[in-house]
């Protein structure tokens, strides 16, 4: 709805002709500082036969017609020496993303990543990795065949707090082979207790050169805190601005968002209140009116991470708990506008187990988490990229699906054909994955 509706604005302000609106579009993608990555293999290819996802501002649309691309990238003409494809009357969408997760990082998360490309996500953020396993495997998820990630590496917290603890009890699992406890401080996470030690550790964050950070609230307002301090947490951001680099929030609690929001970090890596100690607490899970009017305003984004409460094996009434408080604070949102990405933060899970944790929260129809999957990865994962839009000047990346995903969700991983970067992608189980 954003990249349209701002397509709408600029060429009304331009006062376009219709012969000078291709031309204009194709300005303002770079215009608006977005940039489509060139796929130098993919060569003049032409679209016929699709029913295209189109965001009319005012809901979605599917219209038939045909689209062309050259070097992986839609243009406005066809080229002479086109290859036609085909697309059969598919309904054609904008591939989805996954805002919140680890399963993608290092050697060995290969299989993790095929099995997002079968689901239609090209575009995956994981909030917290360890650097020096994830380094070896950059170049590879830069492919244009490959899942696109962007990677924190270690979060921000403080010693023991959640990451390093986490880490510990992962690697005692057996898992990041070759990586050392004693290796894991300013590598899974940086130890920031203090503004002195932030001062110390600055430029060696920096030097990983994360494509965002990852900050830790713990219920910073609480002496039990193992999080980040509010003036550390503060700091962090206004230097992160002054950087450019985007900063996400790990946080449990309504005060931990609110904190967030008032620093103008630029998103909260989940809904407070997914765990039911907190969710049964009004006082610290009910986020109130001003700070969700606040987020909408600074279009703060909200991860939902939902499916995180579902994992956790409650019972039924407790489960309701959980999902009443979700449901409350995720509808007032809503209402109000706040943008909302689709993050699972399930380790064996993916971002389709989390769409099905938002629709059985009743508050969003299949044509409207059709929508939040298709606009997360522009909103939360690759913002500077000209993606998530079937439109000249953006990348030629799409799914073209057997069913119409507005009248079933389900219809979403039924998948005919994927393109990613104006090239056919192959994908093990390439009739998709219905049922996972
Ligand atoms: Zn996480």
């Amino acid at each position: 709805m954003r990249v349209t509706t701002i397509f709408a604005v600029t060429l009304a302000l331009l006062g376009c002709s219709p012969d000078a609106t291709t031309d204009a579009r194709e300005n303002t993608a770079e215009e608006r500082g977005l940039t489509a990555q060139v796929n130098p293999d993919a060569g003049p290819t032409a679209y016929v036969n699709g029913l295209w996802y189109t965001d009319s501002g005012n809901g979605i649309e599917f219209v038939a017609g045909e689209r062309h691309a050259n070097n992986g990238v839609f243009v406005a003409e066809r080229p002479a020496d086109a290859t036609v494809i085909d697309l059969g009357g598919a309904f054609v969408v904008p591939p989805y993303g996954e805002a919140h997760n680890h399963s993608v990082d290092g050697p060995g998360t290969e299989t993790a990543a095929a099995k997002y490309l079968a689901e239609g996500v090209f575009y995956y953020k994981n909030p917290n990795g360890i650097y020096s396993y994830t380094a070896p495997m950059l170049e590879f998820w830069a492919r244009p065949d490959t899942l696109d990630v962007s990677f924190s590496y270690g979060g921000l917290s403080i010693d023991e707090g959640h990451p390093e603890a986490l880490y510990r009890m992962l690697l005692g699992y057996g898992m990041y082979s070759g990586t050392d406890a004693d290796n894991l401080d300013g590598n899974a996470f940086h130890d920031v207790g203090t503004l002195e030690q932030l001062d110390e550790k600055w430029d060696f964050i920096l030097s990983t050169e994360p494509d965002f950070l990852k900050l830790y609230l713990l219920e910073y307002d609480t002496d039990e805190s193992d999080g980040l301090t509010e003036d550390v947490f503060r700091e962090v951001v206004r230097r992160a601005h002054t950087y450019g680099l985007r900063t996400a929030v790990h946080l449990e609690t309504a005060q931990d968002l609110a904190l967030a929001v008032d620093a103008g970090a630029t998103e909260a890596a989940h809904l407070p209140a997914y765990d039911l100690e907190i969710a049964e607490d009004e006082a610290r899970s009910r986020i109130p009116d001003g700070v969700i009017e606040k987020m909408a305003k600074q279009g703060f984004i909200v991860v939902a991470t939902t499916n995180v409460s579902q994992g956790r094996e409650y019972g039924a009434e407790d489960l309701k708990t959980v999902m009443d408080r979700q449901a409350d604070n995720l509808g007032r949102m809503k209402a109000a506008g706040v943008p909302i990405a689709v993050g699972s933060d399930s380790f064996f899970q993916t971002a389709w187990n989390e769409i099905q944790s938002l629709k059985a929260l009743d508050l969003f129809s299949d044509e409207e988490l059709l929508q939040l999957w298709v606009e997360t990865p522009a909103l939360s994962i690759f913002p500077g990229r000209a993606i998530g839009a079937l439109e000249v000047g953006y990348e030629a990346s799409f799914l073209a699906l057997d069913c119409d995903p507005m009248t079933d969700i389900a219809c979403a991983i039924k998948i005919q054909q994927r393109v990613k970067s104006g090239q056919v992608l192959e994908v093990d189980g390439n009739e998709g994955a219905e049922g996972s």
